[in-house]
């Protein structure tokens, strides 16, 4: 037992030191930076433990007490467990915790609730949607008839253009989720409408599902009938997804359950990670604590903080604000495509976010007008409302630094060119220099592990 105790750090040192020392880099570069990407966080060393045990020698196709191979009564305990966790989390009668990613757990959904060719709405890419809510490119708008509804001018979700779709295009499945929008979702004003023309109303709440697990966001169980989330969000879990059937989807169809569970096995997936299934059971357990609402209402303030900051430092978001994690930064009034000069000088300052495109990106989804960051790890990690006039001022600086001086040429064939200069000339660049000293000092006060000495 005493190997396994230490199974993070003695074996692989020894046996594959490549690897080690990349996995040691990699504890370097997020030890010494702010990592931003709202979609990103820092799991516990419980989490990660349960990651790493012998359940991933293991196979269990099926579900619990119904499974097609030997040795399953601890592969049955710890998925129990865990779908108990989800129900009691969330107050939903039903859980499946198999799906690998939300990616799968969303055309899981689809599998369920519509045969190819079936109308679907949901909420468009550019304007802050997930590829799996009906892009052109991806399976959901390939095999579907995808009919995608946008938001306003002011960055918030257009009901009365769902209401007018939903109405002509009577879709089979609406879903409300996103993975850019720094507003609460309409759940129950776009519950209602699905309810109208008779659609499922799926909630994909992969951002967000830590602030409602902890009260920090309005809860779609009432509204929705089908729920998806990643578990690796602010739920701050291992990579992996959840479907939750309300009450109200058991009403609406009382095989739906069942359908969700066929078609995740044997529909699309063979055997569950059972490993990532305990490491999920240890992150709901984590989010059933007290400390996790307190966790969540942390997240909020600080993004609203951070907010704040920006805005006091004239750099301009849209919507104005925020009501979740996430902040969007409109680079607009410094011309049009600068995201990624602003995500290539931060990734120098060692401060991580991405580019985005914002409502109405005058550029293309290549080279967005805007950035997107968020608040989940930096939380984690200890930072409160104070540390956010820290954080804010880094990225003011860098952004003003790169955007007054960087804009991307009008003829694309001269971009690439033009990028190569842009980063060789960053390298030297004094401000993100400075900025990035700052950056690995002030992260000394907040460390990623205590007791992980790779
Ligand atoms: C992240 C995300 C997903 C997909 O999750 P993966 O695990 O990356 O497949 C789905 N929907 C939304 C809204 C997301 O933000």
């Amino acid at each position: 037992m005493s190997n396994l105790e230490t199974f993070f750090r003695e074996p692989i040192k020894k046996t594959d030191p490549e690897v080690s020392a990349i996995v040691k880099n990699e504890i370097k570069r997020m030890s010494e930076g702010l990592e931003l990407i709202p979609s990103e966080n820092v799991v516990s060393l419980a989490v990660l433990n349960a990651l790493g045990s012998v359940f991933t020698n293991k196979y269990s196709e099926g579900y619990p007490k119904k499974r097609y191979y030997g040795g399953n009564e601890n592969a049955d305990a710890v998925e129990l467990l865990a779908i108990e966790r989800a129900k009691k989390l969330f107050g939903v009668p039903h859980a499946n915790v198999q799906p690998y990613s939300g990616s799968p757990a969303n055309q899981a959904v689809y599998f369920a609730t519509c045969k190819p060719g079936d109308v679907i709405m949901g909420h468009n890419l550019p304007d802050g949607g997930h590829l799996t809510h009906g892009w052109k490119v991806n399976f959901s708008g390939s095999y579907y008839h995808s009919v995608p509804y946008h938001v306003k001018a002011d960055g918030y979700i257009d009901l009365e253009e769902i209401k007018k779709l939903a109405m002509e295009n009577k879709p089979k499945l609406v879903w409300c989720g996103a993975t850019a929008y720094t507003r609460e979702f309409p759940f129950e004003e776009i519950g209602k409408i699905a309810d109208e023309v008779g659609a499922y109303f799926a909630t994909d709440i992969a951002h967000i599902s830590g602030l409602v697990a902890g009260g920090a966001h309005k809860s779609p169980v009432p509204y929705a009938d089908i729920i998806t989330t990643t578990t690796h969000k602010t739920l701050r879990g291992p990579r992996g997804a959840m479907i939750m059937v309300t009450e109200k989807g058991l009403k609406k169809d009382p095989e739906l359950a069942d359908k969700i569970d066929k078609a995740v096995f044997p529909g699309l997936q063979g055997g569950p990670h059972d490993h990532q299934t305990a490491a999920i059971a240890v992150t709901l357990g984590e989010a059933l604590k007290p400390e996790f609402k307190e966790y969540a209402h942390q997240i909020v303030k600080n993004s609203r903080a951070l907010a704040a900051a920006l805005m006091k430092n004239g750099i301009k978001l849209v919507t104005n604000g925020t009501d979740n994690h996430m902040i969007l930064i409109d680079l607009t009034p410094y011309g049009k495509g600068k995201g990624i000069f602003v995500q290539e000088a931060l990734d120098l300052a060692n401060i991580t976010l991405n580019k985005n495109t914002i409502p109405a990106d005058p550029a293309s989804p290549f080279y967005p007008s805007g950035v997107r960051l968020g608040t989940p790890a930096i939380t984690t990690r200890g930072l409160k409302e104070a540390e956010m006039d820290f954080v804010g001022g880094c990225i003011a600086r860098v952004i003003k630094e790169v955007c007054t001086k960087y804009q991307l040429p009008e003829d694309k064939t001269q971009i690439k060119d033009y990028l190569k200069k842009f980063r060789s000339e960053i390298k030297n660049n004094s401000v993100i220099a400075q900025v990035k000293q700052e950056v690995i000092e002030f992260t000394k006060k907040f460390p990623l592990y205590t007791t992980l000495d790779y």
